[in-house]
């Protein structure tokens, strides 16, 4: 290792990071999760999760860090702005989640994350280290959190007060003892705009999310039929949900991404509701295949089109 104090260890990392295109980095100390975890686990007991069985799973790594990275001491949290330039939502289209509408984020992070390791040991040294993006066992938003990139809102997801909410989070998890961040104050103040623009009523309280009543669950994460009740709910997306994003003052000022690979495939920008309705599996895996689509496919996608144009029930939904 290189002589630094964790002081110059840490502005070093946030130069690297910021010269690979993420936008904010945060250091937290690797340490249980305590009153974290507690969360989740009322939440878990309550079935918020609906058939996301896999957030059961993994409870001690998830409690630790270092359960899962032996020798673990710091947590690098990394925010990536995704933000488009354009709001394809208004175009008249089926509705598609802005986080979806380039290249799959998995693929585009990951590649960062090994660069960001890779520079970290040519400058700094022997450094060990593990990315993660998106993965069930990491708190990515509490560690985020933690290491002072924002607060979690009362939609549940991390705020940030320069990026708003449009942003990919990921973690390095590393051996290397950093200088850290503290937490920020939250800046929600008495706003309930999210709470109050969900069409599926899925916050039974502020800062909690009921998953198994969120579009975004129901259109990507259930693989099962969705259930009664939630016709004529869904305006139009057919997969994820902004509203909740939308609404947010937050949201409002957050300057576009400038990540090529984020931008939004040509089919996506002009098919039509038609054009989704007729369109074929190969034709969709050549418009979407290294598209975040993929995660559905077309079948989920058709079935959501399906829910999507069924009309309300005699009576209205049943809440
Ligand atoms: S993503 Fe949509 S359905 Fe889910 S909580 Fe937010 S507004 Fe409600
Ligand atoms: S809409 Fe308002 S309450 Fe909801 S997350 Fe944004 S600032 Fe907080």
């Amino acid at each position: 290792l290189s002589r630094l104090s964790p002081q110059q260890y840490s502005e070093r990392i946030r130069r690297i990071s910021r010269e690979l295109g993420f936008d904010y980095c945060g250091f937290a100390r690797a340490e249980a999760l305590e009153e974290e975890s507690a969360k989740l686990d009322e939440w878990l007991g309550r079935g918020y999760q609906g058939s996301m069985s896999y957030l059961e799973r993994n409870r001690d790594l998830r409690t630790d860090p270092r359960a899962l990275v032996p020798g673990a001491r710091s947590v690098i949290s990394l925010l990536y702005n995704y933000k488009p330039a354009a709001d394809l939502a208004g175009n008249g289209s089926y509705k598609v989640a802005k986080y979806a509408y380039g290249e799959d984020y998995h693929r585009v992070l990951r590649g960062l994350l090994k660069t960001l390791l890779q520079r970290i040991r040519e400058e700094i040294g022997e450094v060990e280290g593990r990315g993660f993006v998106d993965s069930a066992p990491v708190m990515e938003r509490q560690w985020a959190a933690r290491g002072g990139l924002g607060w979690i809102g009362k939609n549940t997801l991390l705020l940030n007060r320069n990026l708003g909410s449009y942003f990919f989070i990921a973690e390095l998890i590393t051996d290397l003892e950093l200088e850290y961040d503290g937490p920020i104050r939250d800046y929600c103040g008495t706003c309930t705009r999210c709470l109050d623009a969900c069409p599926t009523e899925a916050f039974p309280q502020p800062g909690v999310l009921d998953a198994s009543r969120c579009i975004s669950y129901f259109t990507i994460e259930l693989r099962e039929a969705i259930p009664d009740g939630f016709e004529g709910r869904f305006d139009d997306w057919i997969f994820g949900c902004d509203i909740c994003q939308d609404v947010c003052p937050w949201n409002r000022f957050a300057r576009p991404h400038a990540q090529p690979r984020f931008e939004p495939k040509e089919a996506l920008v002009v098919m039509s509701k038609k054009d989704w309705e007729e369109l074929g599996d190969v034709t969709f895996r050549n418009y979407f295949g290294s598209s975040a689509l993929m995660r559905t496919g077309l079948t989920g996608l058709k079935r959501n089109i399906a829910h999507v144009k069924k009309r309300p029930a005699e009576g209205g939904p049943d809440t």
